[in-house]
């Protein structure tokens, strides 16, 4: 019984089989353009086709608009829907629609899963997930917060709740994803209740190349310095900005922390400051908090990055000493507040594992 999961990023294909439930395989075809991506994608399904034990292939799809709360078998009316929505992800969504066809076209008569990054999100109330501008945005334009990541959001949650040993319901979390791109959630109960990346996954924090929040002006104010205006504008939004816009090196961290400059320093101490404000802003949205989860490549590696942002976390009030002493390898953190005990979990993030049990869920239902 194996399951394939299929990841179709901007220029990279990410894959995994999982046989009863355990990964045999995973890989990443790298470097994809326009041109090959079909061809990519072609010898991947003959690849898929060649196993036999292949029950079924989960996609991530990153946008499922406003109407796909929960995974979803993909048929053809499905399939229409997921692609009125590439206007709201156009970057993602036209990626994740060619997967599909392909695997469709090779893999006839295989259950082919919408795994969906925005459903996690469905829960956030209404107050929380709607924009302060003129109402017909919403109600003409489906402008509202869809939030991202929810599938690495979920499966800490999952984790989290494992470690804490109390149910998943009974769990409230904020939960910091922090890669190249970083969103944060706060979980009420088991559910999202609010989190940083918006109607695009350009809002909310700092990023690698992204600016997450800034005041909307400034758009206007960078197009009219533009040759195509808007668009380079939002160009720079997203991929040169971020801690490769203030740094000038890069958007790695790894080389950040190695370089000596200025604005090396500059771009970290503004990381952490973005990062550790939203963590506080969300605790606003929870009567009570079980644990803070780190992940993503920086979160799950970082710990100086981690340190930084603990610090400067006023509820955690914490005794950075014992904190130091606690951590003795990179999975490992179980800080003491001076107040109360607040577990702070670093937990690798695993979406391919959270879409493959999405998957057998759905098969078995
Ligand atoms: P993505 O969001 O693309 O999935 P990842 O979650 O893999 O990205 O995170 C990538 C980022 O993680 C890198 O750009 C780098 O900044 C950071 N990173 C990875 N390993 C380390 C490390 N050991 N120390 C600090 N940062 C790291």
């Amino acid at each position: 019984m194996t399951i394939a999961v299929i990841n179709c990023g901007s220029s990279s294909i990410k894959y995994s089989l999982f046989e009863q439930q355990k990964q045999i395989e995973t890989n990443v075809i790298q470097n994809l353009q326009k041109e090959n991506y079909e061809a990519a994608l072609t010898k991947l399904a003959e690849k898929f086709k060649a196993s036999h034990s292949l029950i079924a292939v989960g996609h991530r799809v990153v946008h499922g608009g406003p109407d796909f709360h929960k995974p979803t078998f993909i048929t053809a009316s499905i399939l229409e829907k997921i692609k009125s929505y590439s206007s709201l992800a156009p970057l993602h969504n036209p990626l994740n629609i060619l997967g599909i066809e392909i695997m469709q076209s090779i893999l006839k008569n295989l259950p082919q899963v919408a795994v969906f990054d925005t459903a996690f999100h469905h829960t956030i109330p209404h107050f929380a997930h709607i924009y302060p501008i003129p109402y017909e945005y919403y109600e003409n334009h489906q402008i509202r917060r869809y939030g991202f990541h929810g599938i690495s959001h979920e499966y800490l949650m999952h984790q989290a709740s494992l470690k804490l040993q109390k149910s998943v319901d009974q769990c409230s979390l904020i939960t910091a994803h922090l890669g190249n791109g970083c969103s944060i959630t706060a979980i009420k109960n088991g559910k999202s209740v609010d989190t940083s990346m918006g109607f695009t996954p350009l809002e909310g924090v700092m990023m690698g190349t992204r600016s997450g929040s800034i005041d909307p002006s400034i758009v206007e104010t960078i197009a009219k310095d533009c040759k195509n205006g808007v668009e380079d504008a939002m160009l720079a939004l997203n991929r040169k900005s971020g801690l490769l816009g203030i740094s000038g090196i890069s958007n790695d961290m790894r080389k950040l922390h190695e370089a000596k400059s200025e604005r090396a320093h500059l771009a970290i101490d503004m990381f952490v400051h973005s990062i550790s404000k939203t963590i506080a802003s969300m605790r606003t949205n929870l009567s009570s908090l079980d644990a803070l989860v780190f992940s993503g490549g920086i979160g799950e590696n970082d710990a100086i990055i981690r340190e930084k942002i603990i610090e400067r976390i006023p509820f955690l009030d914490l005794h950075i000493d014992k904190y130091k002493n606690l951590e003795h390898g990179k999975h490992h953190l179980g800080i003491i507040s001076s107040s109360a005990s607040l577990p702070i979990f670093v937990i690798p993030t695993d979406e391919e594992k959270m879409i493959m049990q999405e998957v057998l869920c759905l098969l078995s239902s």
